[in-house]
């Protein structure tokens, strides 16, 4: 997109949602940025469901969600875009008491957050989504929560990130991170090198490669979550609603954003192998939750793995188009499911259809803050299915650690080290 610079104050690798937010606020502190990436702005960070939740997470991502949240209500003025910003709550369904259970534990989060998350019986579902069919014990509601559209808040992150003068490169994957006497030194690309005393990892799910370059083991998991968009009708609701068998929003054309309830789909793969030990305690206690398929994903890993491989030669380049097949049972169910939930509504069809690989942590919350074993060596990564939400305050505050040194809100609990200490607590999260 411009002239190529050989120097930067900062390299960020991938302009998902995080990168680019990175960007953006290093820019407008003056710093000047190289964005790395592959060909379009964002990898989940356009495909995902577009719910901005501060409800049901671990208790440690409260403080940043309720500053996420205050940045969102301000985003489309800030960055002087269009993202389609909806606030029009989030309700969690329960089909049945052991659900509204676990909403119910979560309730003395919301209150030491001062958040106004309450349990709604069945009866007063209707209120907040008109027309929504019985089956339901009832659901958590907080108003306060939005949704907005992925790819045109991750675009417009980084509109806005080139308007402060942010330099970002497409198709220009970095090869490897270039380092000297314990500290970063720059990096290599495909098209040649920058020198840069900081990096900040913003792979998304491809930051364990990343990581695994340098001698850092970052557990992630990759779930691959299929999402479908309906033709538009009329408006029925701004609540974003996640259901046992749908999750669904409005969006402003009246088409439905739509993703089915029940398994995870997991692709097995040669990492999988690699990383059980990290996943294993959590995976037992949660087995009923995916669903693995043993396939074309766990072959092209093997190939990959043969010396003389592409994957050998260039192993942050090799799979940079990947495309995931959407589940179409997964899209079928879903939008079944919708039309169940909401009988008034004309028959639908499907618009679009798409899938794209979720990176999750072992304890579902992010890896935020410098590398303890490589000076200026950053991660900004593992949002674990809700780093849309997350990526304005987390580009912020990585932003914040670069240039002031510590950032405005605590991220200790985010550390990478925390893998490596065996300090790795069960999710706490209850969506
Ligand atoms: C189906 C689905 C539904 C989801 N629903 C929600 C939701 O409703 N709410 C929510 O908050 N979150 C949701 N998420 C999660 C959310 O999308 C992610 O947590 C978030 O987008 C992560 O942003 P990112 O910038 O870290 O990653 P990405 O958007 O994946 O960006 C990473 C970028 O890094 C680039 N990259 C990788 N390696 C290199 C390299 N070596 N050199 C250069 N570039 C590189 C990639 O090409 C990519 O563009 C969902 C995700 C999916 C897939």
């Amino acid at each position: 997109m411009e002239a190529r610079a050989r120097e930067a104050d900062v390299v960020v690798v991938g302009a998902g949602i995080v990168g680019c937010a990175t960007a953006y606020f290093l820019a407008r502190r003056g710093m000047r940025v190289v964005v790395e990436r592959g060909r379009v702005p964002g990898e989940q960070s356009r495909k995902n469901w577009g719910f901005v939740r501060q409800q049901g997470r671990d208790p440690l991502e409260m403080p940043l969600m309720l500053e996420a949240n205050r940045m969102w209500r301000g985003l489309e003025r800030e960055l002087g875009a269009d993202i389609e910003w909806i606030q029009g709550g989030n309700l969690a369904l329960a089909a049945d008491e052991t659900r509204m259970a676990r909403f119910e534990q979560w309730l003395p989060v919301a209150r030491e957050f001062g958040l106004p998350t309450r349990l709604l019986r069945a009866h007063e579902l209707n209120a907040v989504v008109p027309g929504l069919a019985g089956g339901f014990v009832g659901g958590m509601h907080t108003p306060g929560d939005g949704h907005a559209d992925p790819e045109k808040t991750t675009d417009a992150f980084a509109r806005a990130a080139l308007a402060h003068g942010a330099s970002l490169r497409f198709a220009c994957a970095v090869q490897r991170v270039t380092t000297r006497a314990g500290a970063v030194d720059g990096v290599v690309t495909e098209h040649g090198e920058i020198r840069a005393p900081t990096v900040v990892c913003a792979a998304g799910a491809w930051s364990s490669r990343l990581a695994r370059t340098l001698g850092l083991a970052l557990p992630q998991r990759w779930v691959r979550g299929t999402v479908a968009r309906t033709t538009p009708v009329p408006a029925v609701t701004a609540c974003a609603v996640w259901g046992p068998g749908v999750a669904f929003r409005q969006r402003r054309d009246g088409s439905f954003t739509i993703a089915a309830g029940g398994a995870l789909d997991h692709d097995v793969t040669l990492d999988s192998l690699r990383q059980l030990r990290f996943f294993l305690p959590n995976f037992w206690k949660n087995k009923a939750m995916f669903r693995f398929h043993i396939g074309r994903p766990l072959l092209a890993s093997l190939a990959a793995a043969l010396p003389g491989s592409a994957a050998r030669r260039q192993p942050l380049v090799w799979d940079r188009d990947l495309e995931p097949p959407p589940n179409p049972a997964k899209v079928r169910r879903s939008l079944a499911e919708l039309q169940r939930l909401l009988p008034a509504l004309p028959p639908l069809g499907i618009a679009s259809r798409w899938a794209g690989y979720i990176d999750a942590a072992p304890d579902l919350v992010p890896v935020l803050g410098e590398a303890p074993q490589l000076r200026g060596f950053v991660f900004a990564t593992g949002f674990s299915g809700h780093g849309f939400a997350m990526g304005p305050i987390a580009g912020r505050l990585v932003s914040e650690l670069i240039v002031d040194g510590k950032p405005s809100l605590d991220i200790s609990g985010f550390r990478f080290s925390r893998f490596a200490e065996g300090a790795i607590g069960r999710p706490r999260n209850v969506l």
